[in-house]
């Protein structure tokens, strides 16, 4: 699942290595190495492991989009985020990944390890989850209830028309890159919340940390770009890193066109000499990242005006591999890239 750069582990008291001897393995080596398989073993298998949800063929109108998330205290989310916050990110970061398949969710599964039995905290995080899940009509199905460290496991189902989804694999040479809202939010508010700075003001304070507390799930927005992406993923583990996984998935390289790439106020504001840092390898943000064919600039900017969510062309998909990040015609190396749960501290 969804994971932050460095400042998720700076609230993580886990060990993050693999323990395995001699050897590190990263989180998606050990999903691409043990879980990952040739074959589908079902054929009502349409879609398997490796993109935003599994598919699920279903009837003559619909397929299943399926995505599951966990999220740790203290990993995910600081151990201290509000218990309503906590409710309602657990659910969003699952949306999330549904909007990137363009599906529309329809049901979710609850999995809540409590370490204590604090009525009013459960009843904030359960109003938490179920304002989120009121705003696009989910239905909490079931789930598991045990005691245990603080940890949450959302599972999400979503439909799509039959025969249709948007992927990570489907981008192709020319294509142009786009993201929705702004990245480096998230990781801003994750510092504010870590150590509050009295040069921030009250107003972008606020506006950051809900960035992080209360991601906005662009399910809306996954559902146009059905008809309209060739390939989406959201981004959850740095604007860089996830681009460098959609590439990777449609066997293509991208350009990153850093001027092009827009900050919030409050981000430009408040962390000026780090705000495009966060903005490439900050996580935690679940914005869309897609590829469209060329073109179609401003009917994209009409969409993210109709939808209220700024929409900005920020690269483009080339021949090759990898990411390949350009600032006013030259060049620039950037060294963190995406969380990994295993990856070097
Ligand atoms: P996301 O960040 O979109 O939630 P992840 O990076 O967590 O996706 O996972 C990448 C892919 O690997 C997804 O398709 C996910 O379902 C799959 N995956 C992750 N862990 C496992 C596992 N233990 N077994 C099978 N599939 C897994
Ligand atoms: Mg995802």
């Amino acid at each position: 699942m969804r994971k932050n750069v460095t400042q998720r582990g700076a609230h993580s008291s886990q060990p993050r290595k693999c323990r395995c001897p001699n050897v590190s393995l990263s989180e998606f080596q050990i999903i691409e190495r043990f879980f990952t398989r040739a074959s589908a073993e079902h054929h009502s298998v349409e879609l398997g492991v490796g993109d935003d949800a599994a598919v699920l063929r279903g009837s003559a109108e619909h397929d299943l989009a399926i995505s599951v998330d966990s999220m740790v205290s203290g990993v995910h989310f600081p151990a201290d985020l509000a218990a309503a916050d906590i409710g309602y990110r657990a659910l969003a970061v699952n949306l999330s990944d549904l909007a990137a398949m363009g599906a529309t969710p329809i049901a979710a599964t609850l999995a809540l390890t409590l370490a204590e039995v604090d009525e009013l905290w459960v009843r904030d995080f359960s109003s938490g989850f179920f304002e989120l899940a009121d705003q696009f009509g989910v239905a909490l199905i079931g789930g598991d209830t045990t005691r245990g460290p603080l940890s949450i496991t959302v599972q999400v189902f979503g439909h799509l028309p039959s025969g249709r989804k948007l992927t990570r694999s489907g981008a192709h040479v020319g294509d142009r890159i786009y993201l929705s809202g702004y990245t480096g939010d998230a990781a801003a508010g994750l510092r504010l919340h870590a150590a509050p700075e009295s040069a921030v003001t009250k107003d972008d304070t606020d506006y950051l940390k809900m960035r992080l507390a209360r991601p906005e799930p662009r399910v809306r927005l996954g559902q146009h770009l059905l008809a309209l992406a060739s390939s989406a993923i959201d981004v959850s583990d740095g604007l860089l890193g996830d681009l460098e996984k959609l590439a990777a998935a449609s066997s293509v390289g991208a350009i990153l066109n850093l001027d092009k790439l827009s900050l919030s106020s409050a981000l430009a504001r408040c962390f000026a000499g780090d705000a495009r840092k966060l903005a490439l390898t900050g996580g935690d943000d679940y914005e869309l990242c897609f590829t469209v064919v060329p073109n179609r600039e401003s009917q994209l900017e009409a969409l993210g005006d109709d939808l209220g969510c700024a929409v900005h062309c920020v690269g483009e998909i080339v021949a090759g591999g990898g990411v390949v990040c350009m600032d006013a015609g030259n060049e620039v190396e950037i060294e963190a890239r995406s969380f990994d749960h295993f990856g070097a501290l």
